[in-house]
């Protein structure tokens, strides 16, 4: 196997015999700070607030069970069969009244099924980006989706957040600027919902802004919602997709309001975009699981799939209170976060000059990890930032891992 180190891989080691081989675009495929994280964060002492792994440990596994039984016994050949490239009609129309709750009137048709949605944003890149088109991103953000439009050379232009979400005057001027130096902006990439890193969310009222100014500049989005129905109220935002169907690409996924092992998530394209995409899913995977389609396909049917996206919600948002107490009870006045009204993350600020990467070795010491900000931005920005997931600790491992976290930053303080 090679080495991969995080610095990158072409040129980055002289153990790799294959190293200068390497086609030029895998300079942009770097180890993830979060991936090269993992494996010391796995430890059972450390408290991980650095993952963003859903909590599926409610599941209804008899069920699931069941339905996978009763799938191998009724239509086992055809569920283990090679399928269609854009997915099974069965499951693209389950998914049309999913998206539903979120104000969307789409047809099976438009719909492709991915292997989760990550696929998604490779798919989406592949079709629109050549080497030097510029993706517009928020500031920060998802750092899987970075990593994919560096796998395809494309250069990120960051667009400022503020509580609201994605501010317009920030991303007109973004586009003018960009359009000024002559660059092609391909799309505009955003999480509206409970943001991954940020856990933002963009207000009603700066929905429709959003949308006239990439009308008006004629900017397609590429609106990624994997948290969408984990809003702690109850309440669901209605998509931008549900605006705009010509303009926007909407991203959907199982991973969260069901499971991430059967890789299902989808893309909802306007209709010619969406003969492309399934053109680059067949070349890429010829087609989408067809068991794990179906396994969700009799999950969505059989089971109040609903009640239990209800009962994630609740247990994420004790885990919400459990962060912002502890945060609340321990951490230096010095330091800003924002309170999420849904999804997984808080965005930590940290007092100025203490650096979140520089600290994190301390912090493993100290049996807690993170992920630091600058993995969420093409630029170097966030180092004085930080996410903290809340999704998997129990409420009592936040509590502590916060508590441990407000240790190693009084300690580095008085550095
Ligand atoms: N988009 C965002 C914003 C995410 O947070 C994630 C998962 N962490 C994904 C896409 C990919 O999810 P999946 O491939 O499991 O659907």
């Amino acid at each position: 196997m090679s080495e991969i180190s995080p610095g990158g891989t072409r040129g980055s080691t002289r153990l790799d015999h294959y190293v200068d081989r390497y086609a030029a675009r895998t300079e942009g495929m770097k180890a993830s700070e979060v991936r090269a994280l993992f494996s010391v964060a796995s430890r059972p002492e450390v408290v991980s607030l650095a993952g963003g792994m859903p909590n599926i440990s409610d599941l209804p596994l008899d069920v699931v069970g069941k339905g996978i039984a009763d799938l191998i016994a009724h239509d086992g050949p055809t569920a283990m069969q090679y399928g269609s490239g854009q997915g099974t009609p069965e499951l693209r129309e389950q998914i049309c009244e999913v998206m539903r709750l979120e104000g969307i009137e789409a047809h099976p048709d438009d719909v492709v099924v991915t292997v989760g949605s990550q696929q998604a944003v490779d798919l989406v890149t592949r079709i629109f980006c050549d080497p030097g088109d510029v993706v517009l991103c928020e500031a920060p953000s998802y750092l899987g989706a970075l990593g994919v439009f560096r796998a395809y050379e494309a250069d990120i232009v960051h667009v400022e957040m503020d509580a609201d979400g994605l501010v317009p005057e920030a991303l007109e001027q973004a586009i003018a600027a960009t359009k000024a130096a002559g660059r092609t902006i391909k799309f505009l990439y955003t999480i509206p919902n409970y943001h991954n890193p940020a856990g933002i969310s963009l207000s009603a009222e700066r929905r429709p802004e959003i949308l006239r100014i990439c009308r008006e500049a004629d900017i397609l989005i590429l609106e990624d919602n994997p948290y969408g129905l984990l809003g702690f109220d109850g309440r669901i935002h209605r998509a931008l997709r549900a605006d705009e169907p010509e303009g926007v690409i909407y991203l959907g996924s199982f991973s969260k309001t069901f499971a991430p092992g059967f890789r299902v998530g989808w893309a909802l394209a306007p209709h010619a975009v969406r003969e492309k995409l399934v053109l680059a899913q067949e070349s890429a995977t010829l087609c989408p699981s067809a068991f794990s389609q179906m396994a969700i396909s009799r999950y969505l049917e059989n089971h109040d799939w609903l009640g239990q996206v209800e009962a994630f919600r609740t247990m994420y948002k004790e885990r919400r209170d459990a962060m912002v107490s502890a945060l609340e009870d321990f951490m230096p006045a010095t330091c800003r976060w924002n309170v999420p009204t849904g999804g997984f993350y808080v965005w930590l600020t940290l007092p100025p000059g203490i650096d979140a990467k520089a600290m994190l070795p301390r912090a493993v010491t100290a049996r807690v990890a993170y992920v630091p900000g600058t993995a969420f931005f093409a630029d170097g920005y966030g180092s004085s930032s930080m996410r903290l997931s809340f999704c998997y600790p129990t409420p009592e491992r936040i509590r502590e891992g916060v508590r441990r976290l407000a240790g190693v930053l009084e300690a580095e303080m008085e550095l």
